[in-house]
């Protein structure tokens, strides 16, 4: 410490003996209000300058090891699409296929969503599709609530990046996830629910609808309400 540093410190003390507590507490109080409005100050120039991506998230969790399956996967899958998709697609995690390739839905689950978004007239590149659990569970497993804990918050992420107009949760696991609903997927399907400024419909999981195909027709009904308020936003 320098001699200044130390008359500083000396007279700082000196003047902090000479105050009661209740003096004390109001300086707290207005540093702390000065402080948190600097915060606010900051957060939101970050926003106005567009500060967060997808590809810093990205880059920030690419090397993740919150949970065990960092230790099984090949490659962590982020997500794919357009960074300003007006429909996010959000599926449970991903599978042997997407492991290896690092891509979601690319097996034959998401050859059908694909065929899926195209019914309603859009590309894979026109919307958003992410998944609960960035890493593939091994033998593809249910994720554990654990691992969900951990991942949820960049799923989370992405969602206030992307800012979605409408999500479509694909399957049990990524309704009563994001929904924190323990209602079986066949009584929240086709249905919207408002969640985080944005509104939320649920419908099967492309992987279910492989081998229970006489459903796909439940799917095209909750395509179309999705077709109908996309094309409103
Ligand atoms: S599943 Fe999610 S929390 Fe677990 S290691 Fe992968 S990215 Fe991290």
């Amino acid at each position: 410490m320098t001699s200044v540093h130390v008359e500083v410190g000396k007279n700082i003390r000196s003047v902090v003996g000479q105050m009661c507590n209740k003096e004390l507490l109001d300086i707290v109080k207005l540093m702390k209000q000065y402080l948190s409005e600097q915060e606010v100050e900051i957060k939101s120039d970050v926003e106005k300058k567009g500060g967060k991506t997808l590809l810093q998230l990205k880059e920030r969790i690419k090397n993740c090891q919150k949970c065990p399956l960092a230790k099984t996967r090949t490659h962590l899958v982020f997500g794919a699409g357009d960074e300003h998709a007006k429909l996010m697609f959000v599926g449970e995690a991903p599978g042997r296929d997407e492991d290896l390739q690092g891509e979601p839905f690319v097996g034959k689950a998401g050859q059908l969503l694909t065929k899926i978004i195209n019914s309603i007239g859009l590309k894979r590149s026109d919307v958003y599709i992410a998944n609960i659990l960035k890493c593939r569970p091994p033998g593809n497993r249910n994720p554990e609530p654990y691992e969900i804990a951990m991942c949820q918050g960049y799923l989370l992420e992405q969602i206030s990046i992307i800012k979605p107009k409408i999500i479509c949760a694909l399957g049990k696991f990524a309704t009563q996830t994001l929904l924190n609903s323990q209602q079986p997927i066949s009584q929240l399907r086709g249905r919207f629910f408002e969640y985080r400024n944005t509104k939320l419909i649920p419908t099967f999981h492309p992987a279910y609808l492989l081998y229970n195909p006489n459903d796909k027709r439940l799917v095209w009904q909750d395509m179309k309400k999705i077709k109908a308020e996309y094309e409103k936003t």
